[in-house]
């Protein structure tokens, strides 16, 4: 019995050794899998860090306010399907509101011809009044350098781009701007670009195919005249006077009403107040990379550092 329980202990001993061994050899294994991938994993990005452009230092366009606005833009699908949406829902509105002698996208109170701007005038042309910015080009390019340069906007930096005449037409622009053509309906493009910006911007609409070499100026900018300023009222109102004014499009609501140095309130107002407008006779592009909105966030100083443009938006976010 004796030399029995001392075999079996000496068994129990033997494997239970053995077991050891088997479970330190298996963690080992593990820990050197675990360094090998770590080594591996780092000497690959070092490699992909090296083929990077070295004039770019992405840690810091990581961290720009603007890089999720500016990638939705260029590369979301998302974006082309909303703006394509926008103008197959005002082209649908087209013949509608040729065939209605009533039509007008134009409030009474947005215009200084008031209620009675239809009456006695029944053969009036039509047209629609379009914005330029984010509304038929796409200047995406442009926030695209200004991220990767960790900059704002400028107006020196933005003249150089308008003059590049680069800008893509935003998705569906252009079928929208060929079928008013196709009905007689007369396009005027009332844009807060400077006029000296003005021949630029002529030959980028060109280009993308949305005006024609021989038209005449359609383009209404901003200071072509004293009176036109950045609220864009009073070239609406020049407009209607000739035209029957069928829609309104653009990005930003001065681009439809009145609302310089509106405060968020206000413009939210005003936002429910013509809410029987869109989709109807207003149709809004998207655009969240800037706006009158924004300004609206920030007072729009120009003497505000980015910092306290920040601490505003954080503020405005939290509600305090
Ligand atoms: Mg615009």
């Amino acid at each position: 019995m004796k030399t029995i329980s001392l075999k079996s202990m000496a068994t129990t001993l033997l494997i239970g050794v053995v077991t050891l061994l088997a479970v330190i050899a298996t963690q080992e294994a593990s820990a050197q899998s675990v360094l090998l991938k770590y080594l591996r994993t780092k000497s690959s990005l070092k490699q992909a860090d090296e083929s990077k452009p070295r004039t770019l230092n992405l840690s810091v366009a990581n961290s720009h306010e603007d890089l999720d606005a500016t990638l939705w833009v260029r590369f979301a699908a998302e974006y082309k399907a909303i703006t394509r949406q926008t103008y197959v829902a005002a082209t649908r509105q087209l013949n509608s509101a040729v065939a209605n002698k009533n039509w007008t996208a134009i409030p009474s109170n947005d215009s200084a011809a008031g209620s009675s701007i239809l009456e006695g005038k029944p053969a009036r042309p039509v047209c629609v009044i379009m914005d330029v910015d984010e509304t038929v080009l796409d200047n995406s390019g442009y926030q695209r350098e200004l991220i990767l340069a960790d900059s704002s906007f400028s107006v020196e930096s933005w003249s150089r781009f308008v003059n590049q005449k680069v800008s893509p037409a935003v998705p569906g622009a252009k079928s929208f701007i060929d079928t008013c053509r196709r009905l007689n309906v007369a396009v005027f493009f009332v844009t807060n670009r400077d006029v000296s910006l003005e021949p630029a911007t002529r030959e980028n609409l060109i280009s993308t195919g949305m005006m024609g070499p021989n038209d005449p100026d359609i383009i209404f900018s901003k200071n072509e005249r004293p009176e036109w300023t950045s609220g864009k009222s009073v070239r609406r109102e020049m407009i209607a006077a000739q035209y029957r004014v069928l829609l309104l499009l653009g990005d930003d609501l001065n681009d439809f009403v009145f609302v310089k140095k509106s405060n968020l309130e206000q413009r939210s107002k005003l936002e429910r107040r013509y809410q029987h407008y869109w989709g109807q006779r207003w149709f809004m592009l998207p655009n969240p990379d800037y706006g009158s909105w924004e300004i609206a966030v920030t007072g729009g100083s120009k003497n505000s550092t980015a910092a306290e443009k920040t601490r505003l938006k954080m503020k405005t976010l939290s509600g305090q």
